[in-house]
């Protein structure tokens, strides 16, 4: 296994990432503060290129290709912004990119990967192996595979975001951070560690699918079952054999959020901060307002993971 990616190589994600991903904003409201009665700063990646950090990950790994890798081209697997991140990025290197997907991803998640000139591989999410189709495929025809969050220039690319949060807010009390397979939260523990490591820094998984919480409890990788939730980002089964280590040995703590909750906190994003982010993307902010009676007058960071959501989808939820 490669090695673990440290804070150095965060720092060098962001020196290759810069030119083209965004510095997304770092909002506040005065209002939920004082409802909250302690300060929020929302990472706001729902505002990133593609609508999801997912891009930092991506861009940084397709950058690091050699010569015969870029032309060969790149294989990735992802029920939604893996694959939008992994086009993009492989769009604007000129690499070729075959993407598997779910065949009932939602249309406008496909049509954008198709829409950055990636060819789509789709497969049955509730029957079929991804990760093994995206093995045969690489190996096939000679693609270099680059998985959502379980590599070591994924992991660090994701760990820009909270870089830059830290660098704009300065000292914070608390970190809040959606988890899924651990890409973004192991980037952000390393980002973490480095420039404010009195920083409490949770995952936030979904309440059904709570592997990692229990992973961490039980010392090793538990698998589950595909949760039923609307947070379709991280309706992963298992945390990544690479993200685990570090997460073990550096987060304080992994919680949960309910449906409900991430409802509740995309309407408050919407009605209040006038943006809008899609169910996974409200994990951390649920979790921080769950816990704020626990950080009263202290400075708290969240990450928006990401907007893309369609918007019927948005509407339905919003309203039911
Ligand atoms: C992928 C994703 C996550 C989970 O990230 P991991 O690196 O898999 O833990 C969270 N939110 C959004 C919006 C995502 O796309």
């Amino acid at each position: 296994m490669e090695q673990l990616p440290t804070y150095d190589d965060v720092v060098r994600a962001h020196e290759r990432i810069a030119p083209q991903a965004h510095r997304t904003p770092v909002l506040t409201s005065r209002l939920t503060d004082a409802e909250l009665g302690l300060s929020l700063f929302l990472k706001c990646e729902n505002l990133q290129r593609m609508g999801a950090f997912k891009f930092r990950g991506a861009y940084n790994a397709l950058s690091l290709f050699d010569a015969d890798q870029r032309r060969a081209g790149v294989v990735a697997y992802s029920s939604g912004n893996h694959a939008q991140a992994v086009a993009l990025a492989a769009s604007l290197l000129g690499i070729p990119a075959t993407i598997v997907m779910p065949h009932d991803a939602p249309a406008a998640k496909l049509a954008a990967t198709k829409g950055y000139g990636a060819e789509v591989v789709p497969y049955d999410r509730w029957s079929e192996d991804r990760e093994e189709i995206g093995r045969a495929l690489a190996e096939e025809r000679g693609l270099t595979l680059v998985p959502p969050y379980d590599h070591p220039h994924v992991m660090a690319g994701q760990g820009t975001a909270a870089k830059e949060l830290f660098e704009e807010t300065g000292h914070l009390d608390a970190l809040f951070v959606p988890l899924g397979g651990g890409g973004l939260l192991s980037g952000s523990l390393l980002a973490a560690g480095a420039l404010a490591p009195s920083c409490a820094v949770y995952g936030v998984e979904p309440e059904a699918g709570d592997d990692g919480r229990r992973s961490l409890r039980a010392g090793e990788i538990v698998h589950i079952d595909t949760p039923a939730t609307i947070a379709d980002g991280a309706q992963t089964q298992h945390l990544g054999i690479r993200p685990f280590p570090l997460i073990r040995d550096l987060v304080t703590d992994i919680v949960t959020a309910s449906d409900a909750q991430l409802v509740d906190s995309m309407r408050l994003l919407a009605s209040r901060m006038k943006i809008v982010a899609e169910p996974t993307g409200c994990l951390g902010l649920a979790a921080a307002r769950e816990r704020a009676e626990g950080y009263r007058g202290r400075r708290v960071g969240v990450i928006i993971s990401g907007g893309n959501v369609d918007m019927a989808r948005f509407a339905a939820l919003l309203s039911g």
